[in-house]
């Protein structure tokens, strides 16, 4: 059979599949919180969950001997566009499904990954990553938290911060000093159980109330030998490696131009709070700067499925960061317009004077800000891509 007749008999399969299995009800709903990213979902958002982690279609190309998928990226892609046109989105994601999964699937052992990957997949388990601390952010290898080996453990003293849902997490995997006299090769990848003795959550309040960073202290926190990843003072690599699986999965989750939009449509924003002179938008500039940033995001949405596409056969490359930089740069840019727009009626924060929706476009606007941090800073990543990617020296 031609590939394309495969691929039209996986379409008709996956169509009956959801057809049968994907809650109506929920169509074109976003899922009130993430499995697997610490929310515990119930009614169908659950039955959901569990129907499309058995099937492994919530990490579709991951091999089914751990109960991923098994798909192909071509089948990946026809579910995928198959899920948008019924309006179905997958309810789990999260660090275990974006970054830890597809690094354990690249470095772990047999015994590893058949311990770790089910629950990922399922969405059952909550994962944070612990690699920033005080002294460590883009400098990440001046990490000083330390696992001394005490033979049949490590014993783990230290901090990090801005841990991403550490109080919702179930485990965290991190990397951790563990030879003092060498910066590079002294660090080593770890996996720990959340609720070990000695670890201590520590919420960060931000200026909106919520808490989704935290830090994190150790104190004297056994860490048994089966939760090293990879070779002891081996783990650089590792964490580096993780680090690009961010890149790519931040980069790839916007390959879709209804995504790169955002969840709000930038025109109807613009028509309602600018208004109209007769079929076109009354602002002559707001207008050029709609179209300018349609074209990026549409470019920018082609260009990030071919590099999904090219990453699920050979891997993440060091190029992501172009996208990664690019990403940032356009939400951030579609924040601004949108906080334009709205004028006035942009200054809401909180109280009845002001519509949900302008209340959500600020906090996210502001939320925005992080893009250029989070997943390597925007000039950390241009430094990587000059050294790494155009060869340039000096860097
Ligand atoms: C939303 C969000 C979520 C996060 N979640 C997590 C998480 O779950 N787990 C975790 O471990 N960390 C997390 N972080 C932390 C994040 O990885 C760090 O903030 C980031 O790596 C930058 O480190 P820093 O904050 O220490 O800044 P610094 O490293 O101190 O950088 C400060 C400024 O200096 C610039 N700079 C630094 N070095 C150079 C250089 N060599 N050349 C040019 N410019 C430079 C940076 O670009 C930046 O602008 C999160 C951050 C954010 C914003």
């Amino acid at each position: 059979m031609a590939a394309a007749d495969d691929l039209n008999v996986f379409r008709e399969e996956a169509r009956q599949w959801l057809n049968d299995n994907f809650p109506s009800s929920l169509a074109n709903q976003r899922p009130p919180g993430i499995a697997g990213f610490g929310a515990k979902l119930s009614g169908d958002w659950k039955a959901w969950q569990e129907r499309l982690g058995e099937k492994g279609w919530s990490t579709p190309t991951w091999p089914a001997e751990y109960g991923g998928g098994g798909l192909t990226p071509e089948q990946a892609g026809v579910l995928a566009k198959t899920m948008r046109e019924i309006g179905a989105i997958s309810p789990i994601g999260g660090f275990g499904t974006m970054m830890w999964g597809p690094t354990l699937l690249d470095v772990g052992t047999e015994e590893q990954k058949q311990r770790y990957l089910p629950d990922i997949i399922r969405g059952n388990l909550h994962w944070c990553q612990g690699y920033s601390e005080p002294g460590a952010g883009s400098d990440l290898a001046n990490l000083q938290s330390f696992a001394e080996d005490k033979g049949d453990h490590f014993l783990l003293n230290g901090s990090k911060v801005w841990t991403s849902g550490a109080l919702e997490a179930d485990w965290m995997y991190g990397v951790f000093r563990t030879d003092k006299s060498n910066k590079y090769q002294g660090i080593s990848f770890l996996t720990l159980d959340m609720k070990s003795a000695g670890v201590e959550v520590k919420p960060i309040v931000l200026i909106s109330g919520q808490s989704p960073f935290n830090e994190v202290f150790f104190t004297d926190v056994v860490v048994p030998k089966e939760n090293l990843i990879g070779e002891k003072n081996l783990g650089w690599d590792i964490g580096k490696r993780l680090l690009l699986h961010e890149r790519q999965s931040i980069a790839g989750s916007s390959g879709d131009d209804d995504v790169v939009g955002g969840s709000y449509d930038i025109e109807q924003v613009a028509k309602d709070y600018i208004g109209m002179d007769g079929d076109k938008l009354a602002d002559g500039a707001m207008r050029e700067r709609i179209a300018e940033q349609k074209m990026f995001a549409h470019a920018y949405a082609l260009t990030g499925r071919r590099f999904s596409d090219e990453a699920a056969v050979s891997g993440p490359s060091a190029a992501v960061g172009i996208l990664k930089v690019a990403w940032a740069k356009d939400n951030q840019n579609r924040e601004e317009m949108l906080i334009e727009m709205l004028g006035n009626r942009g200054l809401g924060w909180e109280g009845d004077g002001f519509k949900e929706s302008e209340i959500k476009t600020v906090r996210t606007w502001l939320r925005s800000k992080a893009n250029s941090i989070e997943g390597g800073t925007t000039e950390i990543n241009l430094n990587l891509v000059a050294k790494r990617v155009l060869g340039l020296k000096g860097y």
